[in-house]
């Protein structure tokens, strides 16, 4: 951990950015009793901080024992720099956090699948550790909790998180797997993937890195790291091999018998076998580990089952934001004949050629909404045909369905919300998204339960 000072009582500690991480930061430096003060581009509703504006010099706010920066804020802020001529520390809200903490910590990583391991995680841990408690970016901000006496922590990390942040000195640390995703902030996938290994406390043989056999392939083996490294895949040769779709997981330590775990696809053995590798290495014990594997919830919005209507099946995984979700959730499902797939919203940079090869694969048909529906249908409409709708929203989306499912023209079994695309073009976020894709169901299930 970066040096600065934990006995925080009476010092001045400035907030850059107060968005929910930096407010979760305000209230932990008033709990050390510091004097916390904010700069942000607004005033927060809290008048007991001192609030300073974004484009005050450094020398107007001295003195300072720490600066706490947001994940959003440039690195290039002149605020920043000036702090680092000064040699003032500089630290993330989790990094913060985690110096006032002292129970057991768990890390994950990854583009995606972040959310559902971390929980996951932290369930099949639960029965050894309880209290154990999921946040970061999931949940509460790691402010909010990291004082109390809590024996572990599953925490989920974003790239904004860790390119922000020194050393956490984890115990256990999961990248899961890595596509092309934020490139227009991390710039090149060699970017992307250092600000991920941050999360990696590589020089100490006691941390435990978990990650897939892919990812270790493709880059990880090729550094010299001190850590002990566990990897999950399909192969032989994994510390955790995923043994038949939906029956076994094999570690080193036990077999697990996984066929009454409920998510759906194989994406979510991958979180599971990542996840007991994660449970096991924190010291977890087998015997209760597989007593959870049939217990855990899901998260909504992920591959969420959303319900009936007419007789067809609803998927809600309003959380795919990019193609390589979509293409997880939906390369192991079933009946992709049957299938009517929602795809589109604001579209990321990426190359769509992995989409076209699995719409060529068979799917039934395909709606595309929002702002990616010109730009993906004049590469895609060649695959589908007359089996491809566009409209501008979801409602307008949902009536075509109708009109087709009615009229006997798409005999589907399921329709799946996957939109492979941010929500932005639409939605406040893929919460509101999802919640929307909800509502429609349930209105066509008043209508032809
Ligand atoms: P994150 O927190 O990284 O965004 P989530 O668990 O919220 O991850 O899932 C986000 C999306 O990614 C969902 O569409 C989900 O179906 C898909 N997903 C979940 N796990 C994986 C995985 N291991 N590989 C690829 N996609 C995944």
């Amino acid at each position: 951990m970066k040096n600065f000072p934990t006995s925080l009582l009476g010092q001045r500690v400035l907030v850059l950015g107060g968005g929910v991480s930096g407010k979760a930061a305000l209230r932990l430096l008033k709990e050390r009793q510091a004097i916390p003060v904010l700069c942000n581009s607004e005033p927060i509703s809290d008048s007991s901080v001192e609030y300073v504006r974004e484009d005050i010099p450094l020398s107007d706010l001295l003195p300072l024992s720490l600066i706490v920066k947001s994940p959003g804020i440039s690195p290039t802020h002149s605020i920043l720099v000036q702090a680092e001529a000064l040699a003032i520390p500089i630290v993330s809200e989790v990094e913060l956090a985690r110096a006032f903490y002292s129970g057991r910590l768990i890390g994950v990583t990854g583009t995606d699948g972040k959310s559902t391991t971390t929980s996951l995680t932290c369930h099949l841990a639960s029965n050894d550790f309880p209290g154990a408690t999921a946040g970061g970016n999931i949940g509460l901000a790691f402010s909010d909790f990291c004082l109390k006496p809590i024996p572990l922590t599953v925490l989920e990390l974003s790239s904004y998180q860790l390119e922000d942040s020194g050393p956490l000195e984890l115990n256990v640390s999961v990248i899961l797997n890595l596509a092309s995703d934020h490139l227009e902030r991390h710039k090149s996938l060699d970017n992307y993937f250092a600000a991920k290994a941050r999360i990696v406390d590589s020089r100490n043989p006691k941390h435990t890195l978990v990650t897939s056999s892919k990812l270790f392939k493709e880059r990880i083996q090729r550094f010299d790291w001190r850590c002990s490294i566990l990897t999950f895949g399909r192969e032989e040769g994994n510390d955790a091999q995923i043994l038949d779709e939906h029956q076994s997981i094999q570690t080193n330590k036990a077999k697990y018998n996984v066929s009454s775990f409920p998510l759906p696809g194989g994406h979510n053995l991958e979180n599971l076998a990542a996840s007991i590798l994660a449970a096991e290495a924190i010291g977890a014990k087998s015997e209760n580990i597989q007593k959870l594997i049939g217990t855990f919830q899901g998260l909504p919005h992920r591959f969420q089952n959303a319900g009936k209507a007419a007789g067809i099946s609803f998927i809600n995984d309003s959380k795919s934001t990019n193609l390589h979700s979509m293409l997880a959730g939906l390369s192991t499902w079933r009946d992709k004949k049957g299938t009517f797939l929602i795809l589109g919203g604001r579209p990321k940079a990426e190359p769509l050629e992995p989409l076209k090869e699995f719409l060529s694969s068979g799917i039934g048909w395909v709606l595309l909404i929002g702002e990616a529906r010109e730009k993906w249908a004049s590469e895609i409409s060649p695959i589908l045909g007359s089996h491809l709708i566009l409209a501008e929203n979801l409602e307008e989306g949902f009536s075509q369905i109708k009109t087709a499912v009615r009229s006997g023209r798409a005999r589907v079994s399921s329709v799946v919300f996957s939109p492979a695309c941010a929500s932005f073009d639409l939605y406040k976020n893929f919460e509101e998204r999802g919640d929307h894709f909800l509502r429609l169901v349930g209105a066509w299930a008043k209508e032809e339960p």
